[in-house]
């Protein structure tokens, strides 16, 4: 069993949080250091901790967390313009906490970061 991070405590509602949408599988909140107008997290409610401890049988939980960016960059009125969806995986990557989470930044028109990426 994957170890637990701050995320599950908010997954839980056991520590305040801007959560803005959760059903039995995800849970969508806002990143309490926001990169862009709209900087909202999807977290799948298990511990997986990172993309690299991703298996087969979880495909259709990842296939829901881009579906679910997606259903709330429409319903905020910005899918049209656009948005961009991160995931970072381990210390190379960047990712400071490991439970997986899927980055929705949008809102207003992004920077290009890195090499045009
Ligand atoms: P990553 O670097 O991909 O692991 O992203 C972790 C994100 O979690 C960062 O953007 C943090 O700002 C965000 N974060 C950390 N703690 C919290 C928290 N308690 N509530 C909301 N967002 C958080």
């Amino acid at each position: 069993m994957a170890e637990e991070t701050i995320f599950s405590k908010i997954i839980r509602h056991e520590i305040p949080s801007d959560i803005r949408y959760q059903d039995d599988d995800v849970t969508v909140f806002a990143d309490i250091s926001p990169k862009a107008k709209v900087h909202l997290l999807i977290v799948p409610n298990k511990v997986i901790p990172s993309v690299n401890e991703i298996e087969d049988g979880d495909a259709a939980l990842i296939g829901k967390m881009i579906l679910t960016a997606k259903k709330i960059a429409k319903e905020m009125g910005f899918a049209e313009n656009g948005y961009r969806l991160i995931i970072n995986c381990g210390k190379d990557g960047g990712q400071e906490v490991p439970h997986l989470h899927l980055h929705l930044l949008g809102g207003e028109k992004l920077r290009i970061i890195g090499a045009g990426f």
